[in-house]
């Protein structure tokens, strides 16, 4: 790992005393950290370069107040900034119809199922929802089984119909049954492949508008750093998701996919994954996740 940037900015900026501004010349020498410290946490390396810009621009002709460093107002912009473009502030899902319909999308191994029990359990515990899981996984019958377990772990139904190859049928069951039994929210994992498919694609579209979800939730693993990117880019190209879901920060990446996807996007992240349990999920905080990319 490398020396934390906090202190590096601290240390860069203490070798230059006096002007009491923030000039051009004395910010290229941090500007180049703050950037080798995107680029160490995954950031595209064009984002990067316009995001060391901006802070450039903001921070260059600031009267550096006496009580504090330069060194540390410079940590402030860059932190304030990043987490800034990554929405500023938390965002939450929107749960408006009865029952309200949850569409999760992404990757095979992206860490959808595991964390559409996570969301259901989260849902159950602390908004006394009463929550369905629907596994919409034709292909593989391991992944409704896994289903299966995940809603048997948290004592959340799953509604399944094997042997049925159309998943807009099984969406809309899944929906009548919900109404019928009184679960005011539906959580339907979807199939997903190793890569970008147009099978696949086509199939959540045609799912999607059927049901009319209120939230469509894009699923990707944090730890993909730079295929993350693109692989949001083409789901939100196809399905103009609503909000993205990062799993797997329990890992040792610093998260630069957060501000990567957030600026490709322009879709806020909702929700992280933070490990394989059910409670491993939390709401997404851009001023935390500033904090791991900076390190
Ligand atoms: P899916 O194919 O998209 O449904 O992905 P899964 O939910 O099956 O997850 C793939 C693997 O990643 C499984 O072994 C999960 O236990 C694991 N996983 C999912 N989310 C997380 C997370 O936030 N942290 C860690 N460490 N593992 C996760």
């Amino acid at each position: 790992m490398f020396e934390n940037l906090t202190d590096r900015l601290e240390k860069s900026f203490k070798l230059l005393k006096g002007s009491g501004q923030i000039t051009e010349i004395n910010v290229a020498e941090t500007l180049k950290d703050v950037r080798r410290a995107l680029l160490d946490a995954d950031v595209n390396f064009k984002i990067a370069k316009d995001f060391t810009n901006r802070v450039k621009d903001k921070a260059i002709g600031q009267k550096v107040l006496e009580s504090v460093k330069p060194g540390q107002m410079m940590v402030k912009i860059v932190h304030d900034e990043l987490a800034e473009l990554m929405g500023g502030e938390t965002v939450d899902i929107s749960l408006t119809k009865s029952p309200s319909v949850i569409l999760m999308s992404g990757l095979q191994g992206s860490g959808k199922t595991t964390f559409s029990g996570k969301l259901a359990n989260r849902l159950k515990s602390k908004q006394k929802k009463n929550p369905l899981l629907v596994a919409c996984d034709i292909y593989r019958p391991a992944a409704i089984e896994q289903l299966k377990v995940v809603g048997e772990s948290i004592e959340v139904p799953v509604y399944t119909e094997e042997g049925v190859k159309d998943p807009v049928k099984i969406a809309k069951n899944a929906i009548k049954k919900a109404k019928a039994e009184g679960n005011d929210v539906v959580i339907i994992d979807t199939a997903g492949r190793l890569a970008i498919d147009e099978q696949m694609m086509q199939e959540i579209e045609a799912i999607k508008k059927a049901i009319d979800p209120d939230e469509t939730l894009f699923v990707v693993d944090s730890m993909t750093g730079q295929d993350a990117v693109n692989t949001a880019k083409e789901f939100n190209e196809r399905l103009d998701f609503d909000g993205v879901i990062l799993t797997k920060l329990d890992g040792d990446t610093r998260g630069g996919a957060a501000l990567s996807i957030r600026t490709v996007v322009k879709k806020p992240i909702k929700f992280v994954g933070t490990g394989e349990k059910m409670d491993a999920i939390d709401v997404f905080h851009p001023s935390r996740m500033s904090d791991r990319i900076l390190g």
